[in-house]
């Protein structure tokens, strides 16, 4: 018996121990990665993060944008606290009631609480909180694998519940919680709220307003201990570990722990604070003997508080970035950390470790990871110390200098070296080769290599800003420091051009479908591939997709849909997309087309928005291109055409008249005047040097509209005149000294077609005869403007770009052209008058609504004067009746295209117009204050 047992427990400690040598094994096979991959970890890891879609801090090296409240106050707010002033006034005379009536509360925790994870559940809990005299709250962050942090959870606890709020899953939708906290009636309890008030700015811009911290109550009435750990064994006798907060608060589901955790965090602060309340209140009556003194010791912890909520979230923006990492690494080491080296005082030493460290602070903030997570400090000090050569000796040194440290200290298992690293070893080639070079060229290029537009890693909400930003800030720098070195903007224009010539040529052109996202990822307008051209060549958008085509800027425009005064924004904010639901990307979609609705007799055009609905992205990509098609059909079917064709002089008239028209496609024939136009003055100023293909294809698009007859240049000049009004060819006569025998009757079929026409535009030749005026239609000019091309392009704004730039002084020519390709392709994107100027092609006040006559610059249509001969023809044979029967022809396109699932209650196809909306429909005129006045 007494040996079977013995053999037993040899037998026990053998496996044991070869279990420990199989783990130990494994455990070291997991640390030492090998170094093979080559492309991006990003690529094939997933991270929580990178399913939001509104980041209010990203990685950029730019400042932290805070909440801007009122109008009154324009400017981007910095270094305002939006509720500086309830703040102030709590501060100044907090006469809160502070009896949160929880002397009877149940202390016992149960293990129910409420899991927040949906929108709908987010909603219920605001109305919960919004019913609430006090509320209290703790926040769990995760920072390992993020640059900046977020917040993965935030625990509410009421008197009745505990809600725990899934932050990731709800990361877009968080903001609704604003007013709650917001409101200085509401009190909120934290414990230690320094960093969750900043946090909660950081991520959703929820202000603390009316704070309660327990912490500070503890300061006031000088306890031993103000740790929550203390205080919930104190005043709860609950023991907490502590050591949780620092576990992975991302992972999904939390563990029984965690969740416990989580909840006890919050569940006792109103309790606590009520007890913590209590004996402030017995100080100040015992020591009340000047009644200036009453409450001493409560206003005191409540202003401390709430001096708290006055902090502002700032991101830290080096101007060398790394550098103040590489400083302490540095004198960590001369001040004998690990004995002192020599090495620490090598000049060449100091150098390497400021390489390192700037490259790790620009690859955190591209992967968004933290600094620790892509390259330890130690393993800088291993790295810049022995300078390897080659990749092998790298992660070799790397994971070296991360085991001695970890078998010292308790500090968590990380992959070393990291995924970073590994996949991008070969920007230690730049960091140790070229060590005379400046270190901000290392950092440039390196910029380039990952996020350029052939960049290595993955775009994201995170890093997208860095490229712009960076670029401006280190031109400056460079361009103030010397002179002659080439600048991060060259590389990346010719990385750019170099793309675009990859990406557009040789492939067959893709209208209307083209799409600009703004830097933070929202879409701004569709549009077409010359106008995408405009951007990526000038360096000032990247290529994010590639079917169909679509650019982010990496510039800020400066009208954006979520201005404070932008009518859209605030209009479409309660809103989604009702094809699918989408809420956060949105555009204006008009089911029945400008082109006709523009015609419509004024009293049936009044309940517009019954007809304008929002659409995300990829619904209003299918219901524009069904509508395209539909288009096609209307023309077929009425023997109408899309487009003006053969538009002839009187003297051309009888060759004309030689071609048969009937035999003319009445969809693919033709052109439209805008079209047309942009075509015959890239051919006239810049013909000689275009490309074959290109001159080309403009030239048919001209010939089309000479119904396909070799052309002059008198003819292209003929052309320019298209759709112009008597007063702009006076002008143009004026400037160019011009003869224009052709500027009477230019061949319109008739005088209504030709003020149809007149509407189509902008008259982009005002703006070229501003250009061209001196210079003449010649393509000098153009030149001369291209040359002023610099840095300071990265100043255009959406706004330059899209209106008469009079005062404008880089590239006009180019802009008169863009501004043509523009106004062409934005059929079902929205335009604001010119004279406005902010956002111009996007989101208009006024809409086809308004009738031409009152202003002539509104109507963009490319279809000449289709949509006017559609509607007159059915108001000549059917009526009025035949208009509305148009529109449900229309509203049954959209409804076949998209089957929309979220269409406000009251819409139907059958709409007759007089149908009342419902008294809370956002779809309401009466209601909606921001609906355009027009009508
Ligand atoms: P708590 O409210 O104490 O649970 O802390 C909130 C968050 O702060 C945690 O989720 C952690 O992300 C972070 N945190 C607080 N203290 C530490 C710490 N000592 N080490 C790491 N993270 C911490
Ligand atoms: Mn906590
Ligand atoms: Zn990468």
């Amino acid at each position: 018996m007494e040996s079977k047992e013995k053999i037993k427990i040899v037998v026990a400690i053998a496996s044991f121990a070869v279990l420990s040598i199989f783990f130990t094994a494994q455990y070291r096979k997991r640390r030492y990665r090998k170094c093979s991959q080559s492309s991006c970890y990003l690529h094939t890891e997933p991270k929580p993060q990178y399913s939001f879609k509104r980041v209010l801090a990203d990685n950029s090296y730019s400042a932290f944008k805070h909440l801007k409240l009122g109008e009154s106050n324009s400017e981007t707010s910095l270094h305002s606290h939006p509720y500086e002033a309830e703040i102030s006034a709590l501060l100044e005379n907090a006469e809160i009631e502070f009896s949160f009536g929880t002397e009877s509360m149940d202390l016992k925790i149960s293990d129910s609480y409420v899991w927040v994870e949906t929108e709908l559940q987010l909603k219920e809990l605001v109305d919960v909180l919004s019913k609430q005299r006090v509320f209290a709250v703790d926040t769990e962050q995760h920072s390992l694998r993020s640059f900046l942090g977020f917040t993965a959870l935030i625990q509410i606890s009421t008197q009745n519940e505990d809600y725990l709020v899934d932050t990731i899953a709800l990361h877009d939708a968080l903001d609704v919680l604003q007013p709650v906290f917001a409101n200085p009636s509401i009190c909120k309890v934290f414990h230690g709220a320094d960093n969750d008030v900043l946090w909660l700015q950081r991520d959703f811009h929820i202000y603390v307003v009316n704070l309660f911290d327990t912490a500070k109550a503890c300061e006031v009435l000088s306890k031993p201990q103000k740790s929550l750990a203390y205080l919930l064994e104190t005043y709860c006798g609950v023991a907490t570990n502590k050591l949780l907060q620092r576990e992975d608060w991302r992972q999904r589901p939390l563990s029984v722990e965690m969740l416990e955790y989580a909840q006890t965090d919050a569940h006792y602060l109103l309790y606590i604070a009520n007890c913590l309340i209590a004996e402030l209140r017995q100080h100040d009556s015992e020591n009340s003997c000047c009644p200036d003194d009453k409450l001493r010791f409560v206003l005191e912890a409540s202003r401390r508080s709430n001096t708290v909520c006055l902090q502002l979230y700032i991101k830290e923006i080096e101007i060398s970035p790394g550098e103040s990492a590489a400083s302490s690494i540095i004198s960590r080491h001369l001040n004998g950390q690990g004995g002192i080296s020599s090495k620490a005082c090598d000049l060449q030493f100091q150098d390497l470790v400021r390489r390192l460290c700037t490259w790790r602070d620009l690859m955190a903030r591209i992967h968004d990871e933290s600094l620790r997570y892509v390259l330890s400090d130690q393993a800088i000090i291993a790295l810049a110390d022995k300078v390897p050569t080659t990749q092998k000796e790298i992660c070799t040194l790397i994971s070296q200098a991360d085991l001695n440290v970890d078998s010292l200290s308790s500090s968590s298992i990380l992959p070393s070296p990291s995924p970073v690293v590994c996949s991008h070893l070969e920007d230690f080639n730049y960091l140790f080769k070229d060590k005379m070079g400046k270190l901000d060229d290392v950092f440039l290029e390196i910029l380039q290599k990952h996020l350029g537009p052939d960049g290595s890693c993955p775009l994201s909400v995170f890093n997208y800003a860095i490229l712009s930003k960076t670029n401006l800030k280190l031109t400056n720098r460079l361009v103030s420091k010397q002179n002659g070195i080439k600048n991060s903007r060259q590389v990346g224009q010719k990385a750019s051009r170099e793309l675009f010539v990859k990406k557009f040529s040789c492939k067959s052109p893709v209208y209307h479908n083209c799409r600009i996202f703004a830097s933070d990822g929202r879409l701004l307008c569709y549009c077409d591939r010359r106008k995408l051209e405009w951007y990526v060549r000038r360096g000032l958008a990247k290529l994010v997709d590639d079917n169909p085509l679509a650019i982010m800027l990496l510039f800020e425009p400066k009208g954006r849909p979520e201005d404070e005064d932008n009518d859209f924004y605030v209009q479409s904010k309660k809103n989604i997309c009702v094809g699918c639901g989408e809420k956060n990307h949105y555009l204006r979609y008009r089911i029945i087309p400008s082109c006709y609705r523009m015609h419509f007799p004024e009293h049936l055009k009044s309940h517009r928005s019954h007809d304008i609905v929002l659409l995300c992205v990829d619904c209003h990509e299918v219901a524009h291109s069904a509508a395209e098609k539909y288009k096609k059909k209307i023309a077929a079917e009425f023997g109408i055409p899309l487009f003006v064709q053969k538009v002839v002089d009187s003297r051309e008239a009888q060759i004309a008249s030689q071609l048969s028209t009937s035999e003319v496609n009445t969809v693919e024939a033709g052109v439209s005047p805008l079209q047309l136009r942009t075509a015959a003055m890239a051919l006239l100023r810049h013909g000689p040097r275009m490309p074959s293909n290109r001159r080309e294809e403009l030239r048919q698009t001209v010939m089309k509209y000479y119904g396909g007859r070799e052309i002059t240049e008198e003819d292209l000049e003929k052309a320019l005149l298209v759709g112009m009004s008597p007063h702009e060819r006076k002008r143009l006569e004026r400037k160019k000294g011009m003869s224009l025998k052709h500027s009477k009757g230019t061949g319109f079929p008739n005088k209504e077609q030709e003020s149809n026409a007149r509407s189509m535009g902008t008259s982009p030749i005002d703006n070229v005869l501003k250009v061209d005026g001196e210079g003449g239609l010649n393509t000098t000019k153009g030149e001369a403007c291209g040359k002023q091309e610099n840095g300071n392009d990265l100043e255009i704004t959406m706004e330059v770009l899209a209106s008469d730039s009079n005062n404008l002084s880089s590239d006009r020519s180019e802009m008169s052209e863009m501004k043509d390709t523009c106004v062409m392709d934005t059929d079902n994107c929205e335009s604001r008058s010119q004279s406005e100027g902010t956002l111009d092609l996007f989101y208009p006040k006024s809409d086809g609504n308004a009738s031409p006559k009152h202003n002539p610059k509104l109507s963009l249509l490319g279809h000449g004067p289709h949509g006017k001969e559609v509607v007159d023809h059915l108001l000549k044979e059917y009526g009025e009746d035949g208009i509305r029967q148009f529109c449900q022809r229309w509203r049954q396109t959209f409804v076949e295209a998209i089957h929309p699932r979220f269409l406000p209650a009251g819409w139907d196809v059958m709409h007759s117009g007089r149908r009342d909306f419902g008294e809370f429909s956002v779809y309401n005129p009466a209601k909606n204050a921001f609906a355009p006045a027009n009508g």
